[in-house]
């Protein structure tokens, strides 16, 4: 099996350091996202890969051979680009069997490889259509079946979700995945929608100015970001901060301006000591309104603003020492104005200490 492992890559473009050290490992025949804002170097890392752009310094393995110095072909590896980049001027059939010729393929290898790969998106119907025929999710499909016709092992996309419609993404997500697991191929995919990527990737790299910053499982790293800018790029996080008053056991006590809250430490094998600083983040959906609290991690107060969405709401919840906290509360029945004596708390495992 074929895993991509890539170590200490730097791209310079002139003498914009788009690409820093970066390291990413991406294991066979898994899904894995990158996100990150624009201008992080999403876009140059995957053309990397790819082979259409030279890393300036650093290794890109590909089943443990370093492929910097091979052409396009010789990677296994296939691109899908943010815009399509489908010929306008010739048929789905045509877009789709473009180049194949090259690869020295009988007819009847040739229109079997198109056939399999129209089949593996659903858009065998559309052979002889053209493009503009084809509405955005349509088209989306027609250049993944290019790039599938190809028979690459590792699949690079650029951002394919964010041309499309709420329900076209969805179907696409779970294209995606269904090409994971059937047809025996590994796929690295930029998203501009953390949310998208948090609910298909296996593994998911965020990306900061030219490097991956964190990567782990979706679920482990939304809820154990390493520090603040990646608490609040992955999600809504309330962050204050406190003074440590006790660690061990991966977990710390401290004392803040709502009282001494017990958490998570976001890495365990870095305990800060007793008096420093610590920035703490309690996720909205972490927060749960209630009149009975527990004993810890429990803060009274009111809810001073709310907005109702039907099946959740999002309250601007003020504890008695003024702090603001976001909570977000799932089957409404708190509201602006409610006169119960409400408590915000929150199980210690769901407030986490970071790395400030
Ligand atoms: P992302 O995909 O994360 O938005 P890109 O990889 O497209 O980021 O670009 C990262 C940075 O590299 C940007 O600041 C961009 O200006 C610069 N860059 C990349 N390629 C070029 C280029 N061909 N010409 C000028 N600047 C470039």
């Amino acid at each position: 099996m074929l895993s991509l492992s890539i170590r200490d890559l730097y791209y310079w473009h002139g003498t914009n350091r788009v690409l820093n050290g970066l390291d990413l490992e991406v294991e066979p025949n898994s899904l894995s996202c990158i996100v990150g804002p624009s201008g992080a170097g999403k876009t140059t890392l995957l053309k990397i890969i790819v082979g259409q752009c030279d890393a300036s310094r650093g290794s890109v393995e590909w089943g443990g051979k370093d492929i910097k110095s091979l052409g396009s072909k010789e990677r296994a590896t296939a691109m899908v680009y943010q815009n399509y980049a489908l010929f306008p001027h010739l048929t789905v059939w045509e877009n789709v069997t473009f180049g194949l010729e090259d690869e020295g393929l009988s007819t009847v290898a040739l229109k079997q490889r198109a056939l399999d790969a129209l089949k593996m998106v659903d858009a065998r119907e559309w052979a002889q259509k053209r493009p503009q025929e084809l509405s955005g999710g349509q088209q989306q499909r027609v250049a993944l079946a290019r790039a599938l016709a190809q028979q690459p092992k590792l699949l690079l996309l650029d951002e394919p979700l964010s041309n499309l419609d709420a329900v076209a993404r969805v179907e696409l997500r779970q294209r995606l995945q269904r090409l994971v697991r059937e047809q025996n191929l590994t796929i690295l995919c930029v998203l501009h929608d953390q949310k998208d990527a948090l609910a298909i990737a296996d593994t998911i790299g965020v990306m900061q100015a030219g490097k991956i910053i964190q990567a782990g499982r979706p679920l482990d790293v939304y809820r154990r970001p390493l520090n603040s800018w990646l608490a609040t790029f992955l999600g809504s996080a309330n962050l204050f901060k406190g003074k440590i008053l006790r660690t061990g056991a991966g977990e710390f006590i401290a004392s803040t301006a709502i009282g001494e809250v017990r958490g998570a430490l976001t890495t365990p094998t870095q305990e800060p000591v007793e008096g420093s600083e610590i920035t703490i983040c309690i996720r909205p959906e972490c927060l749960r309104l209630d009149s009975l609290p527990p004993e810890e991690n429990a803060f009274s107060g009111k809810i001073i603003d709310s907005v109702f969405q039907g099946d959740f709401s999002l309250h601007q919840f003020k504890t008695d020492s003024g702090v603001i906290l976001k909570t977000a509360e799932i089957n409404p029945r708190q509201s602006v104005g409610s006169k119960a004596l409400v408590y915000a708390w929150a199980e210690p495992e769901d407030v986490v200490g970071l790395l400030d």
